[in-house]
């Protein structure tokens, strides 16, 4: 793993076939990711309370069906709902594999599987996991109705990421830095364009105008750039 928190990382593999899981166990430790094993559904559960941050889940188990514990899990009894699943499934299995997916599970690998592919899978699991710590929810926050993308320099805003120009890109995260602050024409002027710029008040209207329209069009049922005659612009949130 390349994430600083490798060694946190924990893996609780279901499966009680005793050669596959020790196969599992030894390529996910060579690739530096600790594992923990369980050969039942009812030590499976045991161990999840501990919050692991992978199930790899075989669905023929001795007390049980993997589906029934994967159907637990997204039911939130571990208080982990979103824990990423990898099932492990027989060639023939594919309505429980089909059933697994409706569920929630994330993939699955059938039997026999080469045991690099099965680490291939949970390291891009994992890595999916993490580049969406809180999944979509936090866009549904009035709060957090925009999402900034530093490394690409781009809004995310109404669940779609705009299309902005360099100085509209740097009006709105002038003016989301203090939601309801109003700012003056003569301060985002000189902040946006700076002190040299021979543009006018005038020019901060436009772009006011055409990024008020780009975020409309992103989401109509609201105006988040709001005018202050004579005074400015705000944002609302
Ligand atoms: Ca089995």
């Amino acid at each position: 793993m390349n994430s600083p928190n490798a060694d946190a990382v924990s893996v609780l593999i279901v499966e009680d076939e005793i050669a596959i899981a020790e196969t599992l166990l030894y390529a996910l430790a060579t690739a530096g990711i600790a594992a923990q094993h369980a050969t039942t559904l009812t030590a499976a559960r045991a161990v999840l309370l501990n919050l692991p941050q992978l199930v790899i889940l075989d669905l023929g188990l001795p007390d049980g069906s993997g589906l029934d514990l994967c159907r637990e899990i997204r039911r939130g009894d571990f208080s982990a709902s979103e824990l990423p699943i990898l099932m492990l499934t027989a060639m023939s299995d594919e309505v429980d594999r089909i059933v697994g997916l409706e569920l929630g599970a994330d993939d699955y690998v059938t039997k026999p599987f080469s045991p690099r592919e099965v680490v291939l899978r949970v390291k891009t699991i994992l890595r999916r996991a993490q580049s969406v710590p809180n999944g979509a929810t936090p866009l549904a926050e009035p709060t957090q109705r925009f999402e900034f993308d530093a490394a690409g320099q781009r809004f995310r805003y109404a669940n779609q990421w705009l299309d902005l120009t360099r100085r509209e890109l740097h009006l709105l995260q002038l003016l989301l830095q203090s939601p309801g602050r109003i700012y003056s024409r003569e301060t985002l002027l000189d902040r946006v364009w700076g002190r040299d710029a021979e543009s006018m008040e005038r020019t901060v209207d436009t772009h006011i105008k055409t990024l008020r329209a780009k975020l409309r069009n992103a989401d109509p049922s609201i105006d988040v750039v709001v005018t202050h005659r004579g005074l400015g612009y705000s944002v609302v949130l």
